[in-house]
């Protein structure tokens, strides 16, 4: 048995903010301290993801592209995944939909792999300081029926600069930029976060001042509580930084950025009494836990999880947040 057949064969690409998503959870995965981000046209021309991790071997470039292939996991505990990939479906996908090239650079040894419509070249050497380069023009150039569902340019660069401030969130101490390369030049810059320092509620809190806002870091509530086995940790807003719609809220399992029915709907369930309906809270909180206790293998695009005990998970978050409430007089 493999761990292709274990692991059902799903989209993994819908759409440029897609796209973004595995670009960067590459980049992290290597250990990069910098991830620079640049598209143009709302990612539809181009998205080109920049990074100073341990990069690709020549000789492993063309396995990189290869469906399946994931130097990450070796399937014998495909619960207990600590890196964001294990698919290896990501790059192999946006291989067969787009024009990619792959640049990289692992020790002495910088390399060049292209591939376009899932036609894979050859290996090339190539110049480049550090880290991987991966540069994807024209996506679904090869799946026209894809293309037509795009929303418009404006639409696709909003969802990927959603993507880049979650994985950002979720990694305060890497730095991040996004660029805007439409139309050509230096481009403009979009999100911009350096890498933040000191513990991990200091950094956590710098970076929420970068994606949130100064005054929603001023003004968040720490998150700090553990329930059988299970801890939650974080910042959420008072009442008042209620958004009027759900951008602000932000997931993390076992350091993954999840968008989860449970913990959505616990924490609405913890701020029922101080918000009406059409307001949302705005938080950003990470659960910890044994990586036994929650299944992330539910759906190939990695955001839903499921917890063994949903109970503990749902309680945990209310609970800690009644709490912080309370504790700041509500
Ligand atoms: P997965 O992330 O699930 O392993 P991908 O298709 O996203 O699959 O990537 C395939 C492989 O290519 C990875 O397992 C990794 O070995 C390599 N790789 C991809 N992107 C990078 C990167 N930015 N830096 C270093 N290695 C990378
Ligand atoms: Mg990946």
């Amino acid at each position: 048995e493999t761990v292709i057949n274990r692991i059902a064969a799903g989209e993994v690409v819908e759409r440029p903010a897609s796209a973004v998503k595995e670009l960067v959870e590459n980049a992290l995965d290597a250990g990069a301290g910098r991830v620079d981000v640049a598209c143009a046209d709302g990612g539809k021309t181009l998205i080109r993801v920049t990074d100073d991790g341990h990069g690709i071997g020549a000789a492993d470039l063309p396995m990189a592209l290869a469906r399946h292939a994931t130097s990450k996991i070796d399937g014998s505990d495909l619960l207990n995944i600590r890196s964001f990939g294990f698919r290896g479906e990501a790059l192999a996908s946006l291989a067969a939909v787009g024009r990619l090239t792959l640049t990289s650079r692992r020790g002495e040894d910088a390399a060049r792999i292209a591939a376009a419509g899932g036609e894979i070249g050859a290996v090339r050497p190539a110049a480049l300081a550090c880290g991987t380069v991966v540069e994807l023009r024209d996506l679904f150039y090869a799946t026209p029926a894809r293309l037509k569902f795009l929303r418009s340019d404006r639409a696709e660069a909003q969802a990927i600069t959603d993507v880049v401030k979650r994985l950002a969130m979720a990694e305060p101490f890497v730095s991040f930029t996004l660029r805007d390369l439409t139309g050509g030049g230096e481009g403009r810059v979009v999100f911009r976060a350096d890498a933040e320092t000191g513990d991990l509620f200091d950094a956590l809190h710098g970076r929420l001042a970068h994606v949130l806002g100064v005054e929603f870091a001023e003004n968040a509530l720490r998150i700090d509580a553990e329930r059988e086995g299970l801890r939650l940790t974080g910042y959420a807003a008072l009442p008042t930084y209620s958004r009027g719609s759900a951008v602000a809220q932000y997931f993390f399992v076992n350091g993954r950025p999840v968008r989860d029915k449970l913990l959505i709907g616990a924490l609405r369930g913890a701020y029922a009494d101080f918000l009406s309906r059409d307001r949302h809270p705005a938080a950003v909180l990470f659960i910890h836990c044994d990586p036994h206790r929650v299944d992330v293998n539910v759906h190939p695009a990695k955001a839903e999880v499921r917890f063994r005990e949903p109970g503990v998970a749902r309680g945990l978050v209310v609970s800690a947040l009644r709490h912080a409430l309370a504790e700041a007089g509500h």
